[in-house]
């Protein structure tokens, strides 16, 4: 009989706050969010354009004997409350901004989302006005293309990420798989994660065997030291807003810090 893991035993694996990460994929509509979470996921690539209201998966990591968690919030394009997008940037860790290299009007939606991650960051720190700390990758998507097609070019986005050690750019293809494993690699290790979560970078784990990840003895015993599984929990649903509210306060009071002004962090 095929064993299924459920969401309510994932929970049972306890990651520590410290462990838990949240990567969100903002940018405009079509430009690609969706397939560069597929080929995070599934290594796959659909032609079909499906509407995304907003996706969320949740993939959990054995790496070393170490238990980390990597949400995955594949945002809408156009978020018709403007409060959802703030929670979104507020409970991101790590953030990757797409545009589509042939749509000018997506690389200025690119702008403003940089923008708008710098200020509503800026909030959750401690004195500094500026959050200039924050993992994120700009991804000119759709390379596949051609240079004729293209409506950017990169030293238009090299203003964008000038001496900000944490912001990188990438020309990417999610449909050829061009450049994608290094995108996530590299925006790992801004955040200082492991690089074993890098789709190519460790064993992927099929629900089958689920239930032997979950299990306690497999958490140490079985995994050898240089082993990194990763998988997908199936079933995982977007935390309530109460929910991201407490992972925003854990992981500000886990950095030490203190909301730097109360008022502004309200969301509204
Ligand atoms: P989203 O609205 O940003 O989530 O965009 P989707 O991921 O749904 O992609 C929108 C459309 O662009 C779909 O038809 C995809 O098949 C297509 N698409 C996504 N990535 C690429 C790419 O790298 N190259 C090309 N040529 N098309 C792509
Ligand atoms: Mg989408």
């Amino acid at each position: 009989m095929m064993k299924t893991l459920s969401s309510g035993n994932c929970a049972s694996l306890d990651v520590p706050a410290k462990n838990s990460y949240r990567m969100v994929i903002l940018g405009a509509s079509r430009v690609g969010k969706s397939a560069i979470a597929s080929r995070f996921l599934n290594g796959r690539f659909d032609d079909q354009y499906t509407p995304t209201i907003e996706d969320f998966h949740r993939k959990v990591y054995n790496i070393r004997g170490d238990i980390y968690q990597l949400d995955i919030l594949d945002t809408s394009g156009n978020y018709p409350f403007p409060a959802m997008r703030r929670l979104s940037i507020l409970t991101g860790d790590v953030f990757i901004l797409v545009f589509s290299l042939d749509n000018r009007e997506s690389f200025e939606e690119v702008q403003r989302l940089r923008k708008q991650i710098m200020e509503v960051k800026s909030c959750l720190k401690d004195k500094t006005k500026e959050a200039t700390d924050i993992p994120m990758v700009i991804c000119g998507n759709k390379c596949d293309l051609g240079e004729l097609y293209h409506e950017v070019q990169p030293e238009e986005v090299e203003p964008l990420i000038a001496g900000d050690e944490n912001c990188a750019y990438f020309e990417i293809s999610a449909k050829k798989n061009t450049s994608v494993d290094e995108m996530f690699c590299v925006l790992f290790s801004m955040a200082k994660l492991p690089h074993e979560m890098s789709p190519a970078l460790h064993r992927k784990v099929s629900v089958q065997y689920g239930e032997t990840f979950n299990r306690k003895s497999f958490r140490i015993k079985r995994v050898k030291e240089a082993d990194a599984y990763g998988m997908i929990t199936p079933f995982a649903r977007r935390p309530s807003v109460n929910s991201d509210l407490k992972y925003i306060k854990a992981k500000v009071l886990g950095r030490g810090g203190q909301p730097r002004d109360r008022e502004k962090c309200i969301i509204q």
